[in-house]
């Protein structure tokens, strides 16, 4: 079949001869139609990620497709049945999973990294995946390319969650990328009363706006804070989510929350990359500083809940689709940053 093949950092390629998957009595066979491409994907060719990459093998997470073959003894799923992959696999037994924190499984395997990846025209779906609910079904109104995306959105779900968004709430964004475009639209989904981005890129910052932004900064041209303190009495906001993964925008954002605000470093940064704060801005401001990495389960299915009930719109975020074998120009497209989502059909 067709796949991506990454054989080490930089040296990635589509073939026309990667074995098409097996299954066995309890697996399921995807036939992709589509993949997103995802921040983390980036970083994972380059190299700057390594954790559970295998090279040789396809990477690929944000996966939508058609069930086309099932193991004899899997219940509940048909072929022809239009499905969404979500890829984590929590072991389920472990001391995080056992304390409800199954995002952060100490065991957690997952497709596109452990297992092969949607970057192909076939994925394997795993007893564990099927077993575990990782497979839902998509209703008729939903594309696939939404589908894809519903991954994605339930990290920034697990974002808010963790950073505690609610009703009400003045919201900051740091970057207006896809991700950073889905928190808006959960922001405001959510209740936020004001939602504030940062963005320098011009394209970003109208869609931002088409997302349902309230105020959209160029930080290279405004101040950033100033503006933070102005929309709030001078209090500042109550969240701020850093959808950017650079490690020197982190104090300058601890200065833009109010007293017990919470900041949430949602991206993820380079491995090896230091960051200098100010540990006074968060001792006195009692700040709460989070972290979130992946989601749970839950995040997952009311993600795709949101999205099959129409109360998310990620149309807007899709910009571009690419064949297979126009992986390298897909790539080149994230890369430039002119596009936004980028998703990928075989
Ligand atoms: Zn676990």
């Amino acid at each position: 079949m067709k796949a991506v093949v990454l054989y080490s950092p930089n040296d990635f390629k589509t073939v026309e001869d990667y074995p098409k998957p097996t299954i066995g009595p309890n697996d399921m066979l995807l036939e992709m139609k589509r993949t997103a491409i995802c921040g983390t994907d980036i970083r994972i060719l380059e190299g700057k990620k390594t954790k559970s990459v295998r090279y040789g093998h396809v990477i690929g997470h944000e996966i939508s497709g058609v069930i086309c073959e099932v193991g004899e003894n899997v219940q509940g799923y048909q072929v022809g049945d239009r499905v969404a992959v979500e890829n984590v696999i929590p072991d389920g037994s472990c001391a995080m999973c056992v304390s409800g924190h199954d995002n952060i499984c100490l065991n957690r395997k997952a497709i596109g990294y452990e297992f092969d990846g949607g970057f192909a025209e076939y994925v394997l779906l795993p007893q564990e995946a099927i077993e575990g609910g990782n497979v839902v079904k998509l209703s008729d109104d939903v594309s696939f390319g939404e589908g894809a995306l519903i991954e994605p959105l339930s990290c920034c779900l697990r974002g808010q969650k963790n950073a505690g968004v609610k009703f009400n709430d003045v919201v900051v964004i740091i970057g207006a990328g896809p991700i950073g475009l889905m928190h808006i639209i959960l922001a405001k989904a959510a209740g936020a009363r004001k939602v504030i981005v940062s963005e320098l890129n011009e394209f970003r910052r109208e869609k931002a706006y088409e997302c349902g932004a309230d105020i959209v900064v160029n930080s290279a041209e405004e101040d950033l804070k100033q503006i933070v303190m102005n929309e709030t009495d001078g209090i500042g906001a109550d969240v701020v989510l850093i959808a950017i993964g650079i490690p020197q925008l982190v104090n300058s954002n601890l200065e833009l929350v109010r007293k017990t605000g919470s900041v949430c470093l949602f991206a993820g940064f380079t491995k090896g990359v230091m960051a200098e704060i100010d540990p006074n801005l968060i001792h006195y401001g009692e700040i709460n500083v989070c972290g979130s990495s992946a989601y749970k389960r839950q995040d997952y299915h009311e993600a795709a809940q949101m999205v099959m009930s129409g109360a998310v719109n990620l149309k807007p975020i899709i910009t571009k689709v690419f064949k297979l074998e126009e992986f390298q120009e897909a790539y080149e497209a994230v890369k430039s940053g002119k596009e936004l989502k980028v998703e990928i059909e075989p």
